[in-house]
């Protein structure tokens, strides 16, 4: 499935009328939560009998009726898949809290399925056909939705974001395999000193942009709270950080993207460490928390890349990879100030550098069995890490 997006533009009365779309949806989605909760043990809701509910909610209410029934569909659908989702996990007895599904106060979207609009022949527009006023709206974007078959699009979506209306196309379509233009192997070191360091020396910068944006988000933020509550103000204040909320999320996805991609291309394996990122963010140093935020997202990529470019991505433990020798595997303390790795052996790398290898190393055990890569070793990554440069730099 692959999804383009485009801002949407078009008349105040007809971003009012998207506003009302979103508001069925949310309605739609909780009344079915109600109807599913309020419903006698006996009788089984599933999502059969959840669609068949939002027939019901048509011929009670008038704006729900203008809302394209298949809309309408897609909205129980939500409430149903958050049904699904807190049964699963009871089933799984995943541990702490099971997600008991709970009713939606601030829905941004409204989903169109294959009825309710219509794609203008040339010009970049889209008509939305149902009675709930929106009409036809321009589709700004460097996208070209016409080159896809209209058969091919799945599902429309109409988002409210911070600083205006995007609208979304679900296409089905199969995503090309790209060929991979190397078969490095590469071990990273996630650290607070660079964005990544990798096993061939390589340091990946901290992206500036992102460290002086969130400078500004924490101002904006903290001029919300400065204003009165309820006044006008502070709901202008609040639009604010929303805005440059979005602005840096969408740069730091960007680059999280951009550099996911090339170390998949350029590789056949990649290995990181296993990080528990979710007990990480919880901590109070700044610089740290920006990091693990763009960490997770760069992961996200890796996988994703991964699967395009039939690259093998390893997540290994980071237990030990800092403190032990990468070249003999002998344990050399060093406090987190310490950053330079110095090992009687006459090893002596960057700190995060002889993780990556010792990360990479580890990747590689797991991939060939303890015996094989022993012999392999160090010898293979040097002569890797050779290759490797001339391909990062393409
Ligand atoms: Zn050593």
């Amino acid at each position: 499935m692959l999804v383009l997006e485009y801002k949407v533009k078009g008349r105040q009365q007809q971003y009012r009328a998207i506003d009302q779309a979103i508001r069925t949806t949310q309605f739609i989605r909780n009344k079915a939560i109600r109807y599913w909760m309020d419903a006698p043990r006996e009788a089984k809701i599933d999502k059969i009998a959840l669609n068949n509910y939002s027939t019901a909610l048509r011929k009670e209410f008038g704006f729900v009726k203008d809302l394209n029934s298949m809309a309408c569909q897609a909205a129980t659908e939500r409430a149903w898949l958050s049904i699904t989702r807190f049964y699963d996990n009871c089933k799984s007895n995943k541990p702490g809290k099971k997600g008991f599904p709970k009713f939606q106060k601030d829905n941004r979207s409204v989903e169109y399925k294959t009825s309710g609009w219509s794609l203008h022949l040339t010009k970049r527009r889209i008509t939305f056909t149902d009675k709930k006023g929106i009409g036809q709206v321009k589709l700004l974007g460097k996208w070209d939705i016409h080159t896809y078959p209209v058969k091919c699009i799945k599902r429309v979506r109409l988002v409210r974001k911070a600083d205006g209306y995007y609208c979304q196309f679900a296409i089905d379509v199969e995503v090309k395999s790209v060929q991979r233009t190397g078969n490095g192997e590469i071990g990273l070191d996630v650290g607070l000193e660079y964005f990544y360091s990798d096993s061939n020396g390589h340091h990946e910068e901290n992206p500036r942009f992102l460290r002086k944006a969130e400078k500004a988000i924490k101002h904006a933020q903290r001029q919300i709270y400065k204003k009165e509550k309820g006044k006008n103000q502070r709901r202008i204040a609040r639009h604010r950080y929303a805005k440059k909320h979005l602005r840096v999320s969408r740069q730091r996805n960007e680059h999280a993207l951009r550099l996911a991609r090339c170390v998949c291309k350029a590789n056949a394996l990649v290995a990181y460490e296993n990080l528990n990122v979710k007990g990480m963010v919880r901590n109070h140093c700044l610089a740290k928390s920006i990091n693990d935020v763009a960490w997770t997202l760069f992961r996200r990529w890796l996988e994703y890349f991964a699967a395009k470019f039939n690259t093998q991505v390893v997540a290994v433990n980071p237990k030990m990879t800092s403190q032990k020798c990468s070249d003999c595997g002998a344990i050399v303390k060093k406090s987190l100030s310490t950053r330079t790795h110095k090992c009687s052996c006459g090893c002596q790398l960057h700190r995060d550098v002889n993780a990556a290898i010792n990360i990479l190393n580890l990747a590689r055990q797991a991939r060939d069995g303890q015996s094989r890569s022993n012999a392999v070793g160090v010898g293979t990554s040097t002569l890797l890490g050779a290759t490797l440069v001339e391909q990062v730099a393409m």
